[in-house]
């Protein structure tokens, strides 16, 4: 499939050619249809898979039809996502596809002056991008008006719900306009997230393209058994020898997070750390220094990380097991984005392996063991569990896709490449 068998706009074709999108991914395949349908839409796919586009693309399509002869500036999308540096990276996103078309759109998102929002609000918007808490407070300092409202969608839906954002959310919805088109997005269908759907969507069609528990085909992911106390020596062994041209390293906790960060920039090895207790701004400095790689290193928590689209991202590193298991898959998910390679370790210390033992058993997987010759650890890690047997198919980012809607049935070829190991 091309972008142009679509039926998008020609503005919007050729800013995906200024882009070099070759194609559209599965989920784009099946959710640009779907929504330029007027359909509700649930989707579910892995990090990485392009949902941003899958929404933006058909909403702007819809927003710069001729035949809505609106030039009003009036509202009538709007965008929500959990995090500030999300809502500031979808913005970016739509101002990029939209730069042949008269759209204006503009990213609301607290620990920023809400003055400053005000005004930008105050001119028109086509689309506002949004993080529910700072949405709210601009309703009720009437700043905001949901009246024109089309569109509404949840991005990173999943994320939205562990972050405690379910109230806000209906609160918003309550708001809105009870004709539009609602469309969800998320990693993983979890029960919270279906409760929801049911609360906000209108007969969506359901389209899910990976699970949970799949993690990219294209990601080579292994563990280090290292003790605890021999962790950060590890690292910086593997920094110097692999010789890492940039790596997005997670830590469990802000201060580990910090001490890490301090001992790099020790040893001359360029970093910064990003984490709940840093400002807005520091954050998305140290986001913009990484990616235009003017740091080697970033050292990032669990929410300072999620969601974000870092370009080229070839390694990761796991200084600490993730507490949570789905956690592992959005982490490393961070690296082998749109069908690019990736890798990604994970240094494991003795009492960490029932953690580990959580995600293998979530990735129905034993993760590759490497001992790094010295690192050998004192305390051994344990034997892996013997895991249920998984069915051989094809896996990962690109295999085909699994829909799972009545209607909207088309047939895709199968693209899919076998899951290496
Ligand atoms: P997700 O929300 O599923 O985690 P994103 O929307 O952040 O994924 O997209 C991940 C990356 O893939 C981004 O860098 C984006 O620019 C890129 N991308 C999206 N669609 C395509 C495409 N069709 N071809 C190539 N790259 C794409
Ligand atoms: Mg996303």
């Amino acid at each position: 499939m091309k972008f142009s068998d679509l039926n998008l706009s020609n503005p919007l074709i050729r800013a995906l050619k200024d882009k070099k999108y070759e194609k559209p991914t599965p989920i784009q395949s099946k959710v640009i249809p779907t929504i330029l349908n007027n359909r509700d839409v649930i989707a579910a796919a892995q990090t990485g898979t392009g949902k941003t586009a899958a929404f933006v693309l058909p909403i702007l399509s819809k927003l710069s039809d001729p035949k809505d002869n609106d030039k009003g500036r009036k509202m009538k999308a709007l965008i929500l996502t959990p995090t500030r540096e999300l809502a500031a990276q979808i913005r970016e996103s739509i101002d990029a596809y939209s730069k042949y078309l008269d759209i204006r759109s503009t990213a609301v998102y607290g620990g920023a002056r809400i003055h400053n929002q005000q005004l930008k609000l105050k001119k028109g918007v086509d689309i506002l991008v949004a993080t529910p808490g700072r949405l709210l407070d601009l309703y009720r300092q009437k700043s905001v008006s949901f009246i024109n409202i089309d569109f509404f969608v949840l991005d990173e839906a999943d994320q939205m719900l562990d972050m405690g954002f379910i109230n806000d959310i209906k609160t918003i919805m309550k708001l809105l306009p009870e004709r539009r088109q609602n469309l969800m997005f998320t990693a993983t269908f979890s029960d919270l997230f279906r409760s929801l759907v049911k609360e906000v969507a209108n007969k969506p069609i359901e389209i899910s393209v990976t699970s949970d528990n799949e993690t990219g085909a294209n990601i080579d992911h292994y563990v280090h058994p290292v003790d605890k106390a021999r962790k950060a020596e590890l690292l910086l062994n593997l920094i110097e020898n692999e010789n890492f041209s940039q790596a997005l390293i997670f830590t469990k906790t802000k201060h580990g997070a910090d001490r890490l960060q301090k001992r790099l920039e020790k040893l001359k090895i360029t970093s910064k750390a990003i984490h709940g207790n840093k400002t807005q701004n520091n954050r998305m400095k140290a986001l913009e220094a990484f990616k235009k790689n003017k740091i080697r290193m970033l050292v990032a928590t669990d929410v300072a990380a999620r969601g974000l689209d870092i370009k080229n991202m070839e390694q990761v590193i796991n200084f600490d097991v993730p507490t949570v298991a789905r956690d592992y898959v959005h982490r490393i998910g961070r690296t082998g984005r749109a069908g690019k390679k990736g890798k990604a370790i994970t240094l494991v210390s003795a009492d960490e392996f029932r953690l580990l033992q959580d995600i293998e058993k979530l990735l129905k997987q034993k993760i590759k063991r490497v001992e790094i010759p010295g690192f050998e650890p004192e305390q051994p890690l344990p034997v892996a569990l013997n895991l249920p047997k998984k069915k051989h198919g094809k896996k990962g980012i690109f295999r085909k896709p699994k829909n799972n809607s009545n209607s909207n049935r088309s047939r895709s070829r199968n693209r899919s490449r076998s899951r290496r190991r």
